[in-house]
């Protein structure tokens, strides 16, 4: 007879990796499925951790709790899998008139916001940044490599030959009130972690995804010497080997007619760039892929209103780096230990 599993999870992007990183932490067997589709948004993402974003500088949600449990996760999960992958990394962010250096000193002397006041200035940035007004320093930010910690889950859960990798047939699920079958698999309940790809999965194709496609450029620039993560309209994060990721492209559903990278997109990220930095540089990659934004901008958690064996992770949206250890964790305590969620992520506040 087949083993019964503890959980099936479809999707292993950032969602599903960090929820089958604590189930199994919890002693709990998953059995995850993805068929590594090529919008995933954890393969194109920066994973910048960013505590104070948008033109008026608002605090990140929760970010005060948020990044001490990020930290300590992401520093676990890189001993497991021996790589690097949580850089703590300040950000230079460009000011560009009066208005936003007002706003900016306005927030810099609030008492919540002091912990990611940094430094304005950077040595080695300032001789190839175009003239800018002012500069704002973020600190306790921080830079998670998103591709590189898929990349290695991948290998990770295929090692433990818990991952099989093919597109999840909606069609061969049956469902019953405490488990599921899906072709040779049998589990207690099934989590879905599909990212935007959730908008064809008939149980959860309901909740008010509102999804925002983004195109990146992967860059050489030699004569950019700084750690830091520099915002002038575009982000330059610094990646490994003098390559920098550049981005992203905003774009709304009823904006967008293709998942791929686009020559306008490229020409758009191009003119940014040159008008942010002074100095060549070479491009080597163009990437594109979908967030799974969502309209009240809070994670989906919870169990389908009917059906109590499947369950829903996902609407980690433009922040999942800072958002994905602690809602995960915090889903774990609600699957295995019967705790409450949270109501402003639990997907019951649309029914
Ligand atoms: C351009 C861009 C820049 C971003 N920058 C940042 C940033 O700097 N900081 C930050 O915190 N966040 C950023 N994000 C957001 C971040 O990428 C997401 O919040 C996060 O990666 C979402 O993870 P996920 O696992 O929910 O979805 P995904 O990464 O999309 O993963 C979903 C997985 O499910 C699989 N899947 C789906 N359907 C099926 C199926 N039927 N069968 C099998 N497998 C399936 C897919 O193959 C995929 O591997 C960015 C996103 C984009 C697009």
């Amino acid at each position: 007879m087949s083993k019964v599993h503890n959980y099936i999870i479809v999707g292993q992007g950032l969602a599903g990796s960090l929820l089958a990183w604590f189930l199994q932490k919890e002693g709990k067997s998953v059995y995850l499925i993805d068929n590594q589709h090529h919008g995933a948004a954890s393969a194109v993402a920066a994973g910048i951790v960013n505590p104070i974003t948008g033109r008026r500088f608002v605090k990140s949600w929760r970010f005060d709790e948020l990044l001490p449990f990020a930290k300590q996760t992401y520093q676990e999960i890189e001993k497991e899998l021996r790589s690097s992958l949580f850089f703590e990394r300040d950000i230079i962010r460009v000011l560009f008139n009066n208005k936003e250096e007002n706003d900016w000193l306005a927030r810099s002397i609030q008492k919540d916001y002091q912990n990611y006041i940094g430094k304005a200035e950077d040595i080695d940035l300032e001789s190839i940044i175009q003239p800018h007004f002012a500069l704002a320093g973020i600190q306790n930010s921080a830079q998670v490599d998103l591709p590189t910690l898929i990349q290695h889950f991948q290998k990770y859960f295929l090692e433990k030959e818990i991952l099989l990798q093919e597109k999840f047939d909606y069609a061969q699920l049956k469902i019953e009130d405490k488990q599921v079958h899906y072709k040779h698999l049998t589990a207690q309940k099934i989590i879905f972690c599909e990212g935007q790809q959730a908008q064809h999965n008939p149980y959860f194709n309901y909740l008010p995804f509102v999804l925002a496609k983004g195109e990146v450029l992967i860059v050489k620039i030699p004569d950019y010497h700084s750690e830091k993560m520099l915002k002038h309209g575009v982000f330059i994060v610094p990646l490994q080997d003098e390559t920098y990721w550049i981005g992203a492209t905003n774009e709304w559903p009823a904006y967008y007619t293709t998942e791929s990278p686009t020559v306008a997109n490229k020409t758009k990220l191009l003119d940014k760039l040159n008008q942010a930095i002074h100095c060549p540089f070479e491009i080597v990659e163009h990437k594109a892929a979908v967030r799974p934004t969502v309209k009240d901008r809070r994670p989906f958690l919870g169990l389908h209103p009917k059906w109590k064996s499947l369950a829903i992770f996902n609407g980690l949206g433009t922040k999942g780096a800072s958002l994905a250890p602690f809602w995960a964790s915090h889903f774990c305590d609600f699957l295995i230990h019967q705790k409450d969620l949270e109501k402003e992520v639990d997907i019951n506040r649309f029914n």
